[in-house]
């Protein structure tokens, strides 16, 4: 694969498409645990100023150019991402290949009422995705119970939908105890699914 570094971050550089069919998908079924970071110019900003949450962004397997700010940016670096890879799109996509293979999601954030309208969403829209597990965005983070639950229920993908910093943080302190799974923060992506 090909990488642009953008402040110390690498971006990996490729279309979405690609990204889909030739990486995440086959990892997907090879249940090969996967940690990836939508990054927008607002989540590399804070890595210049907090370690503790580069580490994070850091540790993922991809780190995906979310937002045209990202591609600017390598511009001045003469540097030429080849497409924007919005953290929603993705989202969908990976519902779409969910819903195509029956695959077990669990979402994590947002209020409740919020996380409950997404999970009722993607029920009726993608009616082969099983919501194996879902839990609201409001919890301590030292609180392993959520973590727990994840790691017995095994799902293929889990989005997690904590915020910036929380959502990154959230995985990279977890992300040990599982044995397989996409994880992915997704920001305010199930305000958008609860409509
Ligand atoms: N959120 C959460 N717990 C928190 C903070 C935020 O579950 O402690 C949720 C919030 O309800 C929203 C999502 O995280 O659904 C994204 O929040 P925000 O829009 O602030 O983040 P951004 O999309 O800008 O990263």
């Amino acid at each position: 694969n090909e990488y642009v570094d953008i402040s110390g971050i690498s971006f990996i550089n490729i279309e979405k498409t690609q990204f889909l069919n030739s990486i995440l998908i086959p990892r997907i079924k090879n249940d090969e645990k996967t940690f990836i970071v939508t990054a927008n110019p607002e989540i590399v900003n804070r890595t210049t100023y907090d370690d503790a949450y580069k580490e994070a962004v850091i540790s993922s397997d991809y780190t995906i150019a979310d937002g045209v700010g990202i591609l600017i940016a390598a511009k001045m670096n003469k540097k030429l991402i080849k497409e924007r890879i919005a953290g929603y799109d993705l989202l969908v996509d990976l519902l779409n290949v969910g819903n195509k293979d029956g695959l077990k999601v669990y979402l994590l954030g947002a209020e409740e009422s919020v996380n409950k309208k997404a999970s009722e969403h993607i029920i009726v829209n993608f009616p082969n995705v099983e919501i194996v597990g879902r839990h609201h965005g409001y919890f301590d983070m030292n609180d392993d119970r959520i973590a727990k639950e994840i790691r017995e229920l095994e799902p293929d993908l889990v989005f997690v939908a904590l915020g910036v910093p929380r959502q990154e943080t959230w995985i990279h302190q977890n992300l040990d105890q599982f044995e397989k799974g996409l994880f992915m923060g997704v920001g305010g992506s199930f305000d958008v699914l609860a409509g």
